[in-house]
């Protein structure tokens, strides 16, 4: 294939598996598999560490959490192993998988958007992908609410309890709801990108009974195209790093200790929706401190986070020293040990 000739990227990288790239560098043995995927030390910094480089075999997509603190699809990581440019493993892979050339060469149109991707290696920005989502075309957006709670009592004990003070309270106006559909639960209002109070999401006070959940939100709201505390975090300066947790009131925490461009993802999950938001308030430079509670289900979620967010900003994983540990626990002092060092 002549060097001059343009390559479809996205075909390339489409027509290819992270599976077959490592089993080209003799990789694949070095690793270890558990469900979608594969772990092991970085290739790209030769790191030891048999944690720190992952890849989703489902996906394609692989990341690594110490030095490179990078990621990204096939071709990034043969643009990277090899010291090439994006193009030039484009036209590797078509030689070494023996891909159909005719059927990996980009029409002119193409090419304009594909240029963004040989950007993609060493410090130069990301591309910015558009979301690759559908789902996100035909869902309507949760509209905003023609009421708010009124009589929240805000100095309720059960609010207290969680380390709030009266400023933080006030300020994202929890309160403890004596009656209505949030009766005996501490009401939060979720607010969209722009504002506006779409839903209260109830938390119950404390462990609640088996049958009770803990959290009550209304019919109909979907969470998943939200991302609580978005339209405090977008105000803050772009280049600070956005933190984010799965529950409101580690948001609440966060932002109570300094840490103010905290986002919640309201579980241990990113929707699609979610990662749009993401995408759509970050830039090329953007960092993201993923920091999940430390049990199986956040150590799952951050996971699949770091991947999926490692194609469009730089992402960092906060683990915790001690199972069980979560955000909302951290002290002002822990947070600053955090939050504060980047900020
Ligand atoms: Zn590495």
């Amino acid at each position: 294939m002549p060097k001059t000739k343009f390559v479809d990227f996205r075909a390339v990288k489409s027509a290819i598996t992270m599976e077959q790239v490592l089993t080209h560098y003799n990789l694949l043995d070095t690793f270890k598999r558990s469900g979608d995927s594969l772990s092991g030390p970085c290739p790209i910094h030769k790191g030891s560490n048999p944690t720190q480089f992952r890849v989703s075999i489902s996906k394609n997509v692989w990341n690594c959490f110490s030095e490179c603190k990078h990621g990204g699809n096939t071709l990034d990581f043969i643009a990277r192993m090899d010291n090439v440019s994006i193009h030039a493993a484009a036209l590797r892979a078509v030689e070494w998988f023996n891909l159909d050339p005719d059927a990996m060469s980009a029409d002119s149109e193409q090419e304009a958007g594909e240029s963004n991707g040989a950007a993609h290696t060493g410090d130069t920005p990301r591309p910015r992908p558009a979301s690759q989502s559908p789902v996100l075309e035909n869902v309507p957006p949760n509209k905003p609410l023609k009421f708010r709670l009124d009589k929240l009592e805000r100095d309720h004990p059960s609010i207290a309890e969680r380390g709030l003070t009266p400023e933080t309270v006030a300020e994202f106006e929890v309160g403890f709801c004596g009656k209505g559909m949030m009766a005996g639960r501490i009401a939060i209002p979720i607010r969209n990108a722009e504002g506006a109070v779409v839903a209260y999401a109830g938390r119950w006070p404390g462990e609640p009974a088996e049958d009770t959940p803990k959290y009550k939100l209304p019919q109909g709201f979907r969470k998943s195209l939200e991302l609580f505390n978005l339209d405090r975090a977008i105000k803050e300066p772009m280049g600070h790093p956005l933190i984010i947790v799965e529950g409101f009131f580690g948001a609440m925490t966060l932002y109570q200790h300094g840490c103010r461009k905290v986002v919640a993802l309201m579980g241990s999950t990113m929707s699609a929706a979610q990662e749009e938001l993401i995408r759509k308030n970050t830039n090329a430079h953007s960092q993201v401190i993923v920091m999940l509670d430390e049990d199986d289900a956040g150590r799952t979620g951050r996971e699949d986070i770091a991947v999926r967010l490692a194609r469009f900003v730089f992402v960092k994983v906060h683990v915790f020293a001690e199972d069980g540990r979560q955000p909302e626990q951290l002290n002002a002092e822990e947070v600053a040990q955090v939050c504060g060092g980047v900020q």
